[in-house]
């Protein structure tokens, strides 16, 4: 007897955008990073801004670092997914490393701010979004102040808004307590696995009342 292969085709062949966003200060950076280099198969999108490189970051590898001009030229033409206005700095996502990343079935990871996030959302309502938490306020207001990179000013900023940050999330499918990295990055490669076994993403070939999954 023939054996029958089932008709699946994981996200229609195409890669998973994955959107982690949270609270300035709450450490996507260094999950990502984290991330990236533990597993390299999930692509990382490298995004463009206009803030000064800090020390030990790398121009292509951390950030497309840009003039304020050259910025927003590219916004002018339409380059970036979405971008944002963080702290007086423009941040953007790069619009063709993600979409050529998806295309050819690779899945993408997206470290933005919330506004980023929720544009994303509008574009890519498939994508899966994911929301780092601190482990508490207090945790995080210690790692905004920690940031010796930045200013008093910036701080300042950044704790005006963390309230209204924590409110967004709401709009998130996925929470992830950011206690240990190890632990946050484990989470997150848990919830991309699980979202690429949804029935929905793979199997293409049921109608509402079922229908033959095997050739
Ligand atoms: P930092 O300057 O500390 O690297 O990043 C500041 C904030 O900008 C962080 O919340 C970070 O997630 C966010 N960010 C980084 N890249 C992008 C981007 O491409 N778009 C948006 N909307 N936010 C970004």
């Amino acid at each position: 007897m023939k054996n029958r292969g089932i008709k699946v085709l994981p996200l229609n062949g195409r890669g998973l955008l994955v959107v982690l966003s949270g609270p300035s200060g709450v450490g996507k950076g260094t999950v990502c990073s984290f991330l990236r280099s533990e597993f390299p198969k999930l692509n990382y999108s490298i995004s463009a801004t206009t803030r000064k490189c800090r020390p030990g970051e790398i121009d292509g590898v951390n950030y497309y670092f840009l003039s304020r001009e050259e910025f927003l030229a590219r916004r002018e033409i339409g380059e970036f997914l979405e971008w944002a206005e963080v702290y007086g700095n423009f941040y953007g996502t790069p619009r063709s490393a993600v979409e050529k990343s998806l295309s050819e079935g690779k899945d993408v990871i997206l470290e933005i701010d919330i506004q980023g996030a929720l544009k994303v959302k509008e574009i890519f309502p498939e994508g899966v979004f994911i929301f780092l938490l601190p482990p508490s306020k207090e945790e995080l207001e210690r790692r905004i102040k920690g940031r010796a990179a930045d200013s008093a000013e910036t701080i300042r900023r950044r704790l005006a808004c963390v309230d209204e940050e924590l409110a967004s999330i709401a709009s998130y499918q996925y929470v992830v307590v950011n206690s240990r990295i190890e632990e946050a990055a484990a989470q997150i490669m848990a919830i991309i696995t699980a979202e690429k076994c949804r029935v929905s993403r793979n199997i293409t070939c049921l109608n509402h009342k079922g229908g033959n999954i095997f050739d």
